[in-house]
C-alpha cells in the first residue's frame, strides 16, 4: 500500500483524555477514531490489525473444531425473559423496543440466542458434542468505558457455545478449548498467563480466563512460581460502588487548605508532577479521611502511600478506589469510613471523569461529588496477603502478582441455560435429558489493545509480527527529486509485494525525518530504506521496530531478514 492512498490520520500530541498508552498510541498512530464514549471507528491501519487477529481466532476455532455460525445482535427481550436475565442483567444490558413496543435489547453476550438455536436443530445424542462459534459484534452499556477499546460498549469479541450429552464430553471441550486459546496468545505472540477465575453473572462451575501481562491490567493475578497455580484475585468484580463520576452536578471548585496538592504530593514521592496521573480526597465530616492516587507503573503503592505519611495502607479499599477513580495505586486512609463521603477529586480526574473543564487550574479540588456508598465493602482479600515469598496453597512454592488484562474467558456452564430454555435430547436408551453446555468468549478489539498495552516504546507501538498492519515500511529518501531513487522504490515495492510481503510505502513528498518517526509510530515490525548515497553501493538501511541501530546491507542480506 502506498502511504498516499491510504488515511493513517496521525497525531503529534497525545490526546488529553486518553489515559492509557493503548489508547494514545492507537489513537496518535491513526488506528481508530472516537464517535462517543466507548463507540470506536476502525480506521484502515486499525482493521488490517483487527482482521489479523480474527483470522488467528478463527483458523484456531476451526482447528478445535467448531462451526462457524453468525446470530443477530439484536435478541427478543422473550429469550432473556427465558434464561431469568431480562431481570438480572444490570444497566449494562441496553434494552430497547420496536415500532411495536415489543422489548429488545442489544447482545452483550449470546447464551439464550445459541441455547434457542440449539434446542430447536438438535434432538439426539448422536449429534452430540457440538460447538460453535460467531466473531461478532457485542455492545455493553459500561458504566464507565474507558481506555479506549480496552473497555469499549461497542466491541468485538469471538464467542462460542458448546453442548454436551455430559459432565465428561462438557470437560473434554473445555480442555480442548483451553489449549486452543494457549495456542492463539501464543500465535499472536503476546506474553499472557490463565488463571482460575470466578464465573461471574455468567455463571456454572469450572472458569478460567487468559490474561495478557501488562502493568497497566485492570486485573491483578497470583502466579506461582514454582506450579501451575495461577488465579485473579477479583478484586473489583464483585464492587457495584457507585462511581464519583456519575455523581450529581454541579460540582463546585474550591482550594483545600491542609490537603496536599498533587504537587506536593509528587514532591514528597520524589516524583515529576505527571507522574501522578490523579488523586482523589475522600472527605468525612470536613476531615480530609483518605487519599487514593494514581500514578504511572513505577509508583509502588505501599511505599507511596508510607511517603506520604499514612497509618495503614489496605489494599481492599484501593480496590473499591481502584473502581471509583478509574485506577488508583495507593490508598491512606482510616479503616471504617462513614457511610456517607465526600468526595474531592483534582483537577486531572475531573478531566479523565468529563466533568466541565471550565476550572483547569492546577492543584484545585472539586466538591460535592457525592458518593453514596450504598454497598457495604464487600470482605475480599488483602493483597499484602498473597505477596511474593508466601506459600502456594497448591505446592507451597511462592507466589507473586502480576497485573493482566483479560483477553479471554471460559466457563463450563453445565446446564444452567440449557434447563432454563429446557434444551434436551434423547440419550441411547431414548430418554429425554438436559444439554450441559459450554461457553468460551475472547475479546477481539481489546486484544488489539492489550498487544499496544504490551508492547511499545517512547517512539510508538512495536507490533509483534503476527498482527502488525503491514510487514515492512519503505521510505525512499528525496524520491522526489532522485529519478533513481523512486525507480528504485518502485522495484522494491513491487519486489518485496511480489515475494508475498505486506509493504508499507511512504511516497509522500514529506521530510525524512517527518516518515522516520511516523513509521516508528506505527510500530512495523522491519523498515526498509533507500537512498542515493547507499544506492550507489548497492545497499539498502535495514531496521528492525525493535533494533536499536540500522544496518547498511545488500538486497539478498534484507530479504533474509524479513523472513
Ligand atoms: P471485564 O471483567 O473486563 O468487564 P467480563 O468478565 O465482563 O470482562 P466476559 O463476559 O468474560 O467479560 O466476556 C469475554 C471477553 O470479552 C472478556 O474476556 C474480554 O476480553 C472481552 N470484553 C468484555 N467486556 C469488554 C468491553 N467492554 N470492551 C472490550 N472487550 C470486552
Ligand atoms: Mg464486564
Ligand atoms: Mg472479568
Ligand atoms: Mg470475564
Amino acid at each position: 500500500m502506498r502511504r498516499s492512498q491510504i488515511l493513517i490520520p496521525t497525531l503529534k500530541e497525545t490526546p488529553a483524555d486518553a489515559e492509557v498508552i493503548s489508547h494514545q498510541l492507537m489513537l496518535r498512530a491513526g488506528l481508530i477514531r472516537k464517535l462517543a464514549a466507548g463507540l470506536y471507528t476502525w480506521l484502515p491501519l486499525g482493521l488490517r490489525v483487527l482482521r489479523k487477529v480474527e483470522t488467528i481466532v478463527r483458523e484456531e476455532m476451526d482447528r478445535a473444531g467448531a462451526q462457524e455460525v453468525l446470530m443477530p445482535m439484536v435478541q427478543p427481550a422473550e429469550l432473556w425473559s427465558e434464561s431469568g436475565r431480562w431481570e438480572q442483567y444490570g444497566p449494562e444490558l441496553l434494552r430497547i423496543k420496536d415500532r411495536h413496543a415489543r422489548d429488545f435489547c442489544l447482545g452483550p453476550t449470546h447464551e439464550e440466542v445459541i441455547t434457542d438455536l440449539i434446542r430447536g436443530e438438535i434432538r439426539s445424542y448422536r449429534q452430540l458434542p457440538a460447538n460453535f462459534y460467531q466473531i461478532q459484534t457485542k455492545f455493553r452499556d459500561e458504566i464507565r468505558p474507558r481506555f479506549g477499546l480496552m473497555r469499549g460498549r461497542e466491541f468485538t469479541m469471538k464467542d462460542a457455545y458448546s453442548f454436551h450429552a455430559d459432565q465428561e464430553s462438557l470437560q473434554d471441550t473445555y480442555r480442548v478449548m483451553f489449549d486452543a486459546y494457549s495456542r492463539i496468545f501464543q500465535r499472536l505472540g503476546l506474553e499472557f498467563r490463565a488463571v482460575e477465575a470466578d464465573t461471574g453473572s455468567i455463571g456454572g462451575s469450572a472458569s478460567h480466563e487468559f490474561h495478557v501481562l501488562a502493568d497497566s491490567g485492570e486485573d491483578a493475578i497470583v502466579y506461582c512460581h514454582q506450579c501451575e497455580y495461577a488465579a485473579n484475585l477479583e478484586l473489583a468484580e464483585s464492587r457495584p460502588a457507585p462511581l464519583p463520576c456519575d455523581a450529581p452536578m454541579p460540582a463546585q471548585k474550591v482550594t483545600t487548605p491542609g490537603i496536599r496538592t498533587v504537587a506536593e504530593q509528587a514532591q514528597m514521592l520524589k516524583l515529576s508532577h505527571d507522574r501522578i496521573v490523579k488523586s482523589v480526597v475522600v472527605m468525612a465530616d470536613d476531615q480530609p479521611a483518605a487519599l487514593f492516587l494514581l500514578g504511572d507503573d513505577e509508583l509502588n503503592p505501599i511505599k507511596a502511600a508510607r511517603a506520604l505519611g499514612a497509618k495503614q495502607v489496605r489494599m481492599a479499599e484501593a480496590a473499591e478506589a481502584e473502581t471509583a477513580t478509574g485506577g488508583v495505586v495507593g490508598f491512606i486512609g482510616p479503616v471504617n469510613l462513614p457511610e456517607k463521603l465526600r468526595v474531592l477529586v483534582d483537577q486531572r480526574a475531573a478531566a479523565a471523569c468529563n466533568f466541565s473543564s471550565g476550572a483547569n487550574e492546577k492543584d484545585y479540588h472539586w466538591i460535592n461529588l457525592n458518593w453514596n456508598r450504598d454497598v457495604p465493602l464487600p470482605e475480599t482479600a488483602d493483597l499484602r496477603n498473597v505477596k511474593a515469598g508466601e506459600p502456594c496453597p497448591r505446592c507451597a512454592g511462592n507466589l507473586g502478582i502480576r497485573r493482566g488484562i483479560e483477553v479471554g474467558h471460559i466457563f463450563q456452564l453445565g446446564d444452567k441455560y440449557s434447563q432454563a430454555l429446557h434444551a434436551s435430547f434423547l440419550d441411547e436408551q431414548g430418554q429425554e435429558r438436559i444439554m450441559r453446555m459450554g461457553c468460551y468468549g475472547i475479546g477481539v478489539s481489546r486484544v488489539v489493545a492489550a498487544a499496544v498495552e504490551q508492547n511499545y516504546d517512547d517512539k510508538g507501538i512495536i507490533w509483534p509480527q503476527a498482527i502488525a498492519p503491514f510487514d515492512v515500511g519503505l521510505i525512499a529518501i528525496n524520491a522526489q527529486r532522485s529519478e533513481k531513487v523512486m525507480a528504485a522504490a518502485e522495484t522494491l515495492y513491487d519486489r518485496l509485494r511480489d515475494l508475498g510481503f505486506e509493504v508499507l510505502w511512504d511516497d509522500r513528498a514529506e521530510r525524512p525525518g517527518v516518515q522516520f518517526a511516523e513509521m516508528d509510530l506505527i510500530g512495523l515490525p522491519h523498515r526498509v530504506v533507500i537512498s542515493e548515497r547507499n544506492l550507489e553501493h548497492g545497499l539498502l538501511e535495514y531496521k528492525a521496530r525493535v533494533a536499536a541501530e540500522a544496518e547498511l546491507l545488500t538486497l539478498d542480506a534484507v530479504l533474509e531478514r524479513l523472513r
